[in-house]
């Protein structure tokens, strides 16, 4: 799997730790309670997607860092 670059839009965060429960090796909450990215590479890929995949507000990109192709959300058509 690719290495990915993933990034937090913390203007839509609403702080529901979901990420950081998923993935607390790659994420961390902020002074402000919004969660930022601590580690790209805290974790797997799957891990990575996974936490991305449990936001509610959909605020985490994960795209691949050599392409830069968009992983998730997946890019509409
Ligand atoms: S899952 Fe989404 S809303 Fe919840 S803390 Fe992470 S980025 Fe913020």
């Amino acid at each position: 799997m690719a290495k990915l670059k993933t990034t937090v839009n913390k203007s839509k965060c609403i702080s529901s730790g979901d990420c950081i429960e998923t993935a607390p090796t790659v994420f961390a909450f902020d002074a402000d309670e919004k969660s930022e990215v601590v580690n790209q590479d805290g974790a797997d890929a799957g891990t990575i997607l996974a936490a991305a995949r449990s936001c509610p507000v959909r605020a985490i990109t994960v795209n691949d860092e050599d392409t830069g192709e968009q992983l998730y959300p997946a890019p509409k058509k």
